[in-house]
């Protein structure tokens, strides 16, 4: 079953997971759908896809304001992988290797990211959770295939990483990740932000959680690889409606194992069995 179109949409030669389907409500677009596509309560918009990071396309296609048009809430990262993107509040941030913050202007391309407008119900309360059962505690508390989170509060601990601008020819991601730099702020006032994807959905997207985070001071922020919670809330969006712009030459496709296995060591936020969303049972056999 193919994945339905945008009007202005393309979608030939798409292979996509059956279960991806049946999971989510999937929409290509080319640059112009993109723009013509109105911001929509539950709904996520993304530019690209990690697989065609995976595969050095660090370029990008539409700007952080071309993105932003489509949701105040997100994540990503900026061309040439010049760090980690966090859009809180409809305002967009870098977090850089150096573990400094600075905002984003909006003509800056981006070759990845996800945004949507964040309408979440109700706040929970997580008080002193280390890192692995914040994310158990956000799996209850999140429906559906997919969900977008917001916390905010104050952390034990953020662990947090981030990757070196790279110049072309582009080293694929992996060789990127294995030189990233990583920090740790503790006691921090902090807002992190994500998504969780279920399994089904790496190489479109990070099966998991997908967590990124800023210090509310901006005195840092980056990709978090840990968070241990003091006292926060989290507020959770769940969507199932998911529409990706595709620049030229990127396609839908499933991600084969070995290149699942590369996607959750590089950006899946680290869960004890590295599984995607439990919404889903585990892969059958082949
Ligand atoms: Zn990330």
């Amino acid at each position: 079953m193919p994945a339905r179109s945008a009007a202005s949409g393309h979608t030939a030669g798409m292979a996509i997971d059956p279960e991806l389907v049946r999971a989510l409500h999937l929409v290509a677009e080319d640059r112009r759908g993109a723009s013509e596509d109105a911001a929509a309560v539950h709904h996520l918009f993304q530019t690209s896809t990690v697989a065609a990071l995976m595969d050095s396309r660090y370029d990008g296609d539409l700007t952080v304001g071309e993105v932003m048009a489509h949701g105040d809430l997100g994540l990503g990262t900026l061309a040439a992988l010049d760090g980690e993107l966090i859009i809180v509040d409809g305002e967009a941030h870098v977090g850089r290797t150096d573990g400094s913050l600075s905002p984003v202007a909006p003509g800056t391309t981006t070759p990845f990211a996800v945004v949507t407008p964040f309408a979440p119900g109700d706040p929970v309360t997580i008080l002193e959770m280390d890192h692995h059962a914040l994310l158990e505690r956000l799996d209850a508390i999140a429906p559906g295939a997919v969900s977008a989170v917001r916390i905010e509060g104050t952390f034990r601990r953020l662990h947090l990483r981030s990757v070196p601008r790279q110049q072309k020819p582009y080293p694929p991601l992996s060789e990127v990740v294995a030189a990233q730099a990583e920090w740790e702020v503790r006691d921090v006032a902090a807002v992190v932000v994500g998504f969780r994807f279920p399994r089904e959905a790496a190489g479109l997207e990070v099966p998991g959680w997908h967590l990124h985070a800023m210090a509310l001071d901006h005195s840092t922020g980056g990709h978090v690889l840990e968070a241990d919670v003091e006292s926060v809330r989290a507020w959770i969006d769940a969507t199932d409606e998911v529409h990706v712009e595709l620049p030229p030459g990127v396609q839908i496709g499933g991600a084969d194992p070995a290149m699942r296995a590369e996607i959750e060591r590089a950006e899946t936020s680290p869960t004890p069995d590295h599984a995607g969303a439990p919404a889903h049972p585990p892969e059958s056999s082949g």
